[in-house]
């Protein structure tokens, strides 16, 4: 793409960071012709994080999630450019951003991009509150590796423990698994986890399949905190009928290779493990850390602190903040919200060049008339950026037996539904949400081809 515009005005440099639900959901949404484009993710794919709880147990596969960044940039009507690389550091006083190739651990490998307009959408790394032992010994499920490296785990301590008496309590031990979080990650991981004993593993090996032992840990009272309290009932209910073992006001204190320490009350208990999976939510991204240390306004121990209008707190002029990097009260680290935010921006930065359109033009005709017809517009276009708007649509959450939970936004009031019926809408909703066409066909196949002949046990 030329660096200047037919008229001669230059063509400003947009660099996107990440390729997740935000920032995806901008390029795809993006007049990617009124800027010189530059996405830098470490990840060349999009994930459908939804579908992810299922795939370390086989129901949904990987390939059937992901989305090729260059096949959406493709799509767009003008050229984009893809970095696979991880940004270090920006710095919003010389705009720039270091970022580092990830094919060279080489010192070359490291560079400064130069951005007139920078959007974060970097997401969250999981949070382990420092407890000691978490990061050596859990594995967390946000990305495609931890879902492989989960179902290695599980697949290799059934394997082993089968090598076992059945008196042994090694044996015992490698046949709990645990999930520490009882927000959604942790539910729907756990219920797959039940799904797959119940509906593959006892058919391959009863005996051992009966062992097996579930365990899902949560400090607070409830799990699925966010849902409605009858969905909540419900949720317990159903994981008790599974033989789900719920631990809840439990709170995970320590972690050694083989024992968790958790405080319940007063009393302390020692839980020993096979397979551990972390998923007690969100913490900010090394980058987003470093970017909040460059400025006083930032903080929030939560996130990068935007405004209203998504724009970056110190920063407005030139880099705005979309999903999980960011704090903003009343917007949660969904891939709902991450969605809208990337549709907003995509609105925001076509308004944005049309003032840059008629700044150029003030440049040109620095007389009185012309700077006063257009400074009317550059004010006319800036009161027509209004701040954004997050439509929340509901949750849904997979709950097991091919049951699901259904908290939905019908206008001002919100309905609950739940069981087998909703986990058809869990189901259709989720394939109306995928990506590309190629997703939603591969997700389907997937789970006509699990009714049909089970999940692979294979790794
Ligand atoms: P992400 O989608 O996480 O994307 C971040 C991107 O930034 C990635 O491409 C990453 O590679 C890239 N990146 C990371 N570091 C750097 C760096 N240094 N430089 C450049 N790029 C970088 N939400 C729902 O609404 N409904 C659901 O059903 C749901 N299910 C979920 C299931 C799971 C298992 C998980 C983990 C989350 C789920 N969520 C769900 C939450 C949802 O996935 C997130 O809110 C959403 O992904 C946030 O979008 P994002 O673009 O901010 O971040
Ligand atoms: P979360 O923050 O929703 O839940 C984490 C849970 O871990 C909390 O209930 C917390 O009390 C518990 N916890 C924290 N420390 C603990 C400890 N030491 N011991 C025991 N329990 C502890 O995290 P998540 O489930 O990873 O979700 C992250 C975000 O992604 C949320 O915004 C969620 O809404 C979204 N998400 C949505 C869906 C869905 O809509 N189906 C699915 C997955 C994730």
């Amino acid at each position: 793409q030329s660096p200047i515009f037919d008229n001669g005005s230059p063509r400003k440099t947009l660099v996107i960071l990440g390729s997740g639900w935000g920032s995806i959901s901008l390029l795809k949404n993006l007049d990617t012709t009124l800027y010189n484009v530059v996405v830098v993710s470490p990840r060349n794919y999009f994930l459908f994080t939804p579908l992810l709880p299922s795939t370390p147990v086989g129901t949904i596969e990987l390939k059937s999630i992901v989305e090729p960044v260059r096949s959406i940039a493709r799509r767009a009507p003008g050229e984009v450019t893809y970095y696979e690389a991880e940004a270090l550091d920006v710095d919003p006083v010389e705009k720039t951003v270091k970022i580092r190739s990830l094919s060279s651990k080489e010192e070359d490998a490291v560079l400064n991009l130069n951005y007139d307009y920078l959007v974060v959408g970097v997401g969250a790394q999981p949070t382990t509150f420092g407890i000691p032992g978490v990061f050596e010994n859990a594995s967390f499920l946000k990305e495609i590796p931890d879902a492989q490296e989960i179902r290695v785990k599980v697949m290799n301590n059934i394997e082993k423990a089968a090598t076992l008496s059945p008196s042994d309590p090694e044996r015992k031990r490698l046949l709990n698994f645990v999930v520490v979080g009882g927000g959604p990650t942790g539910v729907e991981f756990a219920a797959e986890l039940q799904d797959y004993i119940d509906q593959d593993l006892s058919k391959w090996m009863p005996a051992l399949s009966k062992e097996l032992n579930v365990t899902l840990v949560e400090a607070l009272p409830n799990i699925l905190n966010m849902f409605d309290k009858s969905l909540i009932e419900y949720a317990e209910d159903l994981f008790r009928q599974e033989k789900i073992e719920l631990k809840t006001n439990t709170m995970v204190k320590n972690v050694t290779p083989t024992t968790i320490t958790a405080k319940c009350g007063d009393t302390t208990e020692d839980i020993p493990y096979g397979v551990l999976v972390w998923a007690t939510g969100n913490a900010p991204r090394e980058v987003s850390k470093s970017l909040m240390s460059r400025m006083e306004t930032q903080n929030s121990r939560r996130g990068l602190l935007i405004n209203d209008k998504l724009q970056l707190l110190g920063a407005e002029d030139s880099i705005w903040a979309i999903g999980d990097c960011t704090f903003y009260p009343g917007l949660f680290p969904t891939a709902q919200v991450a969605h809208q935010e990337g549709e907003y921006l995509a609105s925001v930065l076509k308004k944005q060049y049309k003032i840059d359109q008629y700044k150029w033009h003030m440049l040109q005709n620095p007389n009185v008339a012309e700077t006063n017809k257009y400074q009317t517009k550059v004010e006319k276009v800036q009161s027509n950026i209004k701040a954004f708007k997050y439509s929340h649509q509901g949750a849904l959450a997979y709950i097991g037996s091919e049951k699901a939970i259904a908290d939905l936004a019908v206008g001002e009031s919100m309905y609950q539904s739940a069981g087998s019926f909703t986990f058809l809408f869990w189901k259709s909703a989720y394939l109306a949400m995928c990506l590309s066409f190629r997703n939603r066909l591969l997700v389907a196949m997937d789970w006509c081809k699990v009714s049909f002949f089970g999940r692979d046990s294979s790794v």
